[in-house]
């Protein structure tokens, strides 16, 4: 008879999220959907994360195994543990469980201290059972455990020359939160024990756990037999309907019953999905219009950002903006010229990023963009730290009109934004215009292929092809709200 596969921490927190996803990620590994680069940068940028915060401890032993070879890992810790040095992934397993710990730190006589490190800002309650996890395994291995602590990046940090690892972290002990919970742990891996050794797939409808705490990788397949235009789709859902009306039997926004208490915008999806046409608020839509003056500019960023901040003066996480795409129209029915920047070299962008729109922008008219507060709070960042733009970037944000607005207040709504405002889905519904044609086609890829080719060994004809797609995209951005604003006015 095969032994019961050790339950992973990862694996462990897929179980508490959904037993159909543990279930599904023993027996049904060819659902998971391959990694795909935006995946990938994510766990690129942990593990140069994990590798800063070991500087933490200078004098630390990396249990250096295969990642497969866990038993090789298990012989290597138990023989590093009598050193009474810092362990970097140090490794157990008890209980049907298997963890690594980051930061295995040595107190006292013979116990130790667990330290997790997560590339996140702040505290989230998905790590407490994270660390609990780990705790339990080493506790029940024979590991004398004192206390637990998360180690995240601090939010207030800004880069000045070298980064220090004791600055740019902060640790937070949840000792007492971790020993709330370990009580439960026992059981719980027991029950998914149970789960994982069952031929038979758990039973599970879709619910809010497909999203929380992550979301999960069997979404789409899951979802799938949603029909399009579904009550899932229902605007600003926050009374939950959506789920009720599925707990029904009701999948279509077309099947809602007539007396079924909708919001106001709900009831603006469910009419247009049962008309087909678009629902339109003339008056507010004029009044939108007449507060916009010549020349029309139409403004887009695009912008990059890592954990670990790469210029001096920037922030964890700072959006840092290396793009922008300006179409401007003169006068009504006039052609739209176009204005675009994108950096170069390995500087930081954003001087030249400042000196290129000021010179772009026009002194007058209005400025539009799609979801003002990133646009307007990158200016500002930036004159936060070139301060001679500070005047220029106040008067320019006063001009700012916010073109999602007539769309995000239902002024105008089309089945086919199925619930949503966004660019991505406003732009086809109105204009039969996507982003499919195109190489980029969304602005997380916009970031990361552009710090590929910039900061990446790239020949010189793959970074000329990535700029011209940059090019082609931001472009698109600026160029659809030419169209977006004309479609408004033709509504
Ligand atoms: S998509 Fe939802 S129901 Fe399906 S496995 Fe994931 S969490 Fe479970």
């Amino acid at each position: 008879m095969s032994r019961t596969p050790y339950i992973s921490k990862s694996k462990y927190l897929s179980g508490l999220q959904c037993p159909k996803l543990l279930w599904s990620a023993y027996k049904a590994k060819h659902l998971f959907p391959a990694v795909d680069s935006a995946q990938q940068a994510i766990f690129d940028q942990g593990h140069e994360v994990g590798s800063l915060a070991k500087k933490i401890f200078p004098n630390g032993i990396e249990i250096d195994c295969d990642p497969a070879d866990f038993e090789g890992a298990i012989r290597l810790t138990k023989e590093k543990l009598a050193l009474r040095r810092p362990i970097f992934e140090a490794t157990f397993t008890a209980n049907g469980g298997y963890a690594r710990a980051d930061i295995l730190n040595p107190v006292g006589k013979d116990e130790w201290d667990i330290i997790e490190v997560k590339s996140t800002t702040s505290l989230k309650d998905v790590h407490i059972p994270d660390i609990a996890f780990q705790t339990w395994v080493f506790t029940e291995a024979g590991i004398k455990i004192r206390r637990c602590f998360l180690c995240h990046i601090n939010n207030k940090f800004v880069r000045h020359g070298e980064i220090d690892p004791r600055k740019f972290f902060t640790l937070v002990d949840v000792t007492a939160e971790v020993a709330a919970i370990s009580h439960e742990l026992e059981e719980q891996v027991g029950q998914m024990g149970k789960i994982i050794r069952s031929t038979k797939c758990p039973e599970i409808q879709i619910g809010k756990q497909c999203d929380s705490p992550y979301t999960c990788p069997l979404h789409d397949h899951c979802w799938s037999f949603l029909p399009p235009k579904n009550v899932l789709e229902l605007y600003d859902d926050k009374k939950g309907r959506g789920w009720d009306l599925l707990k029904r039997g009701i999948l279509r926004i077309t099947d809602i019953p007539d007396d079924y208490p909708l919001s106001t915008k709900q009831e603006i999806q469910r009419t247009t999905a049962l008309t087909g046409k678009p629902y339109v608020q003339r008056m507010q839509i004029q009044a939108f219009l007449k507060n916009l003056e010549y020349p029309l500019q139409y403004l887009d960023f695009e912008t990059f950002s890592s954990a670990i901040p790469m210029f001096d003066g920037s922030r964890p996480y700072e959006q840092i903006p290396f793009q922008f795409s300006l179409h401007i129209v003169r006068k009504a029915g006039a052609k739209p010229e176009h204005r675009i920047f994108l950096a170069e070299g390995r500087n930081d962008p954003r001087a030249e990023f400042m000196r290129q729109l000021k010179s772009a922008v026009e002194p007058k008219g209005t400025i539009l963009v799609f979801n003002a507060p990133f646009e307007k709070g990158r200016m500002k960042e930036c004159a936060e730290l070139l301060p001679v733009y500070k005047s220029w970037v106040s008067a320019v944000n006063n001009r700012i009109v916010d073109l999602l607005l007539p769309f995000r207040g239902f002024n105008f709504y089309h089945p086919d934004q199925c619930g949503s405002a966004s660019m991505k889905l406003v732009l086809p519904a109105l204009t039969g215009t996507d982003y499919t044609g195109l190489e980029i086609q969304e602005g997380g890829t916009a970031s990361r292929e552009f710090l590929r080719v910039t900061f990446g060994k790239v020949s010189a004809a793959e970074r000329k092809r990535v700029r011209d797609a940059l090019d082609k995209y931001c472009g698109q951005d600026t160029e659809g709200m030419v169209w977006i604003l004309a479609a408004l006015r033709a509504a």
